[in-house]
């Protein structure tokens, strides 16, 4: 094995932490290019493995050459071919002791060439032999260098994937930089974690990986070691984080419940019993001195809503104020007008605030809420802005969490200060194996239970070539006063995927119901997009063909049918969300699924799971188990990539071990992850308020 001997470059180990341009010969123009590719502290390269390698330590004589395949050889320029035909490429003969070769340039101009490949000089020359009219020849060769550099190019080179403006031979001089003067680490696993699973140094691990010596990519001990690392300074940083909330003292909220005693007569059902648990239960944390960091998961249409108002009722009974915030201001509106309906009869303000509250209605808003005269404010983000001040915020709800990831989610946990209890709610569910690597910070309530008048919606699958039969269905439906989802995957046609777009779909369904249809898509603005919400929920239009932008949480009391086209480009807890969509009303809700002929193994194995069950837990296990983590809905939402080595399918060994590891450690000294947890880019989530 060889290795570049260059000067130390860090001093220091926490010159990785340095920008890219730290490096000698990344100037402003590389760094764009690498910044394409995420690349922009110096550690960044370090999580970005090869693919895969190119072996040049194949070398032959001119006589001895093998077409195809990839050689190094070591020959003597002998004169130059550049034609004066445009589009004809550049041509320079090289000979050696044996033979000839041609090395074939196009797009490469002539004062290039001539420098890099004087007239009797011997040169290296690596690339793929290839025999033309007669005659070995290699086209734009990958390595042309001095005899000296053999050992640079005669060897198994790493292959990464690489964009525009980057190619191997630039990109190797900087990775090897840096691999090959990694600062020396003091080990943070225990000697027992090394041995159990045969790992070695951080170095060595990186080392290894980055000279791509072993083809498994996933699940060779090297990168096991670095997956683990990752997952643990995950769970570091969330356990912090927990222990900071649980020290940071507040003022306990001592109410009687006198207020959601009065909201409880206004509801027309009674609450579930798993609802009236975790009413209980946020009620201990809010009574308590600790702040409160909860999340309340619950399957779309458990009704976390009710629980939600129910708890606000005794924060607003003690004279403190609520915030409640939905990603949308149409679910916003709904939350609206549901908090008019309970709370009415009572003494409560509630006013609403969306990026649609007229100014002066909002500057009204703004000084009422200062004054301490507005108790419950629901509203979209808008409601977070630096120019919004609360007298005594004591209580923020935040809706559909999914739409925030870890960072926002510790800057919602700060808003309010110290006094101030904060609850997510999210129809996302995470398996149980997720729970404490996603939520391990906060205190997790799950609503399983659903209230029961709710009708399960019936899955039906059919396939695509009987279209037809479900014109008389939707016909059908909206005769009934019924409204009709049909979800596409596609905005408009594609070349690459044969999937059905909605504005094809829409094309042909106009003309069977020309009065009655409308098209939500992701390109429209978000005006637009309420503005067809809201034609929709008055019932302006009937038939909704949309994408899967559809907003989790509205309530479209009479939508009961959803038509999903191409079903198998969807994940199983896309499925039953979009499914959700339907059936919150008291009438039975259907969902069809429509596929292609010829389904695999695996769809139908995932058509019986959605069919079989309701149970959106069990649900998002399967279907993590059939597509891998990184397709958990929500999660993609957000933009924000939890893992970048580990995997929740291949190393789920790996994330056992270390929920069970960190459980062990967790009131122990953690400073020897510290370098870890930055490593990882973790250390800017570490809750800061109070700590
Ligand atoms: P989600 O958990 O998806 O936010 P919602 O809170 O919007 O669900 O509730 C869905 C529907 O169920 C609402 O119309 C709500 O009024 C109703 N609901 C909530 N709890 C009950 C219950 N215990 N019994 C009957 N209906 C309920
Ligand atoms: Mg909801």
């Amino acid at each position: 094995m060889y290795y570049i001997l260059t000067m130390a470059i860090f001093k220091n180990k926490d010159d990785l932490f340095k920008n890219i341009s730290f490096l000698k010969g990344v100037g402003p123009k590389l760094s764009k290019y690498l910044k394409n590719k995420k690349i922009e502290k110096i550690n960044d390269l370090l999580w970005h493995f090869p693919y895969s390698s190119t072996d040049r330590s194949n070398t032959a004589t001119l006589d001895k050459l093998e077409v195809g395949k990839i050689q190094t050889i070591k020959v003597k320029v002998l004169k130059y071919n550049f034609p004066r035909i445009r589009n004809l490429p550049n041509k320079v003969i090289c000979e050696d002791e044996f033979g000839k070769i041609d090395i074939i340039f196009f797009n490469s101009r002539e004062g290039y060439i001539k420098a890099i490949l004087p007239v009797n000089k011997w040169v290296l020359i690596s690339g793929k032999i290839n025999f033309y009219k007669s005659k070995y020849q290699i086209t734009n060769p990958s390595y042309i260098t001095s005899i000296d550099k053999i050992d640079y190019v005669k060897r198994n080179i790493p292959k990464y994937s690489l964009t525009e403006g980057l190619n191997e031979k630039s990109y190797r001089k900087i990775i090897e930089k840096v691999i090959n003067n990694l600062p020396v680490l003091e080990e943070w696993l225990d000697e027992e974690v090394l041995y159990k699973f045969g790992f070695k140094s951080w170095n060595e691990s990186l080392l290894k990986i980055h000279n791509f010596e072993n083809a498994d990519t996933v699940n060779n001990k090297y990168i096991r070691r670095l997956a683990l690392d990752e997952i643990l300074s995950n769970l570091i940083v969330l356990s912090k984080n927990r222990k900071k909330f649980k020290e940071t003292k507040k003022e306990s909220k001592l109410f009687d419940n006198s207020l959601a005693k009065i909201i409880l007569k206004n509801l027309n059902f009674t609450l579930t019993k798993n609802q009236e648990e975790i009413i209980k239960e946020i009620n201990e944390d809010l009574k308590s001195d600790r702040k409160m960091f909860r999340i309340l998961q619950g399957d779309v249409g458990s009704g976390k809503t009710i629980v939600s108002f129910m708890t606000i009722a005794n924060v607003l009974e003690i004279g403190c104020q609520s915030a409640m915030m939905a990603p949308t201001a149409i679910l916003a509106d709904q939350h609206y007008n549901l908090a008019k309906k309970i709370f009415h009869g009572t003494e409560i303000r509630i006013e609403l605030l969306t990026g649609k509250t007229e100014t002066k209605q909002r500057k009204k808003i703004l000084e009422d809420l200062k004054d301490g005269e507005i108790d419950l404010l629901i509203g979209t983000h808008a409601l977070f802005q630096k120019k919004i001040n609360f007298k005594n915020l004591g209580y923020v709800v935040i809706d559909e969490q999914h739409k925030f990831g870890v960072k926002q989610r510790m800057s919602l946990a700060e808003k309010g200060g110290k006094n101030c209890d904060v609850l997510l709610m999210s129809a996302t569910p995470i398996p149980r194996t997720m729970m404490l690597t996603i939520y391990g910070d906060m205190d997790v309530s799950r609503l399983i239970e659903k209230p029961k008048n709710r009708l399960p919606i019936l899955t039906y699958s059919k396939p695509e070539k009987k279209i037809d039969d479900l014109i008389k269905i939707i016909k059908k439906n909206l005769s009934e006063n019924n409204q009709v989802f049909w979800v596409c995957p596609l905005i408009k046609d594609s070349q690459i995927f044969d999937y059905t777009s909605v504005k094809m779909r829409l094309k042909w369904l106009k003309k069977i119901f020309p009065s009655e249809t409308g098209i939500l898509h992701g390109e429209l603005k978000q005006y637009e997009k309420d503005l067809i919400l809201e034609k929709f929920l008055k019932k302006k239009i009937r038939l909704l063909i949309s994408t899967t932008v559809i907003e989790v949480g509205i309530d479209f009391p009479d939508a009961n049918l959803i038509i999903i086209e191409n079903a198998n480009k969807f994940g199983l807890a896309q499925l039953h969300q979009l499914r959700g969509r339907v059936g919150r009303g008291s009438k039975q809700g259907k969902c069809i699924l429509l596929f292609k002929d010829n389904l695999s193994k695996n769809s139908v194995q995932r058509i019986k799971v959605l069919k079989k069950s309701s149970d959106g837990f069990f649900i998002a296990e399967e279907d993590m188990k059939m597509r891998g983590f990184g397709d958990i809905i929500g999660y993609q939402q957000s933009g924000e990539k939890f893992f970048k080595i580990a995997d929740p399918i291949n190393h789920i060994d790996l994330f056992n071990y270390a929920e069970s590891y960190i459980k062990k450690i967790e009131n122990e000294n953690l400073d020897r992850f510290d370098f870890l947890v930055k490593l990882h880019d973790k250390a800017e989530i570490i809750y800061s308020k109070n700590g």
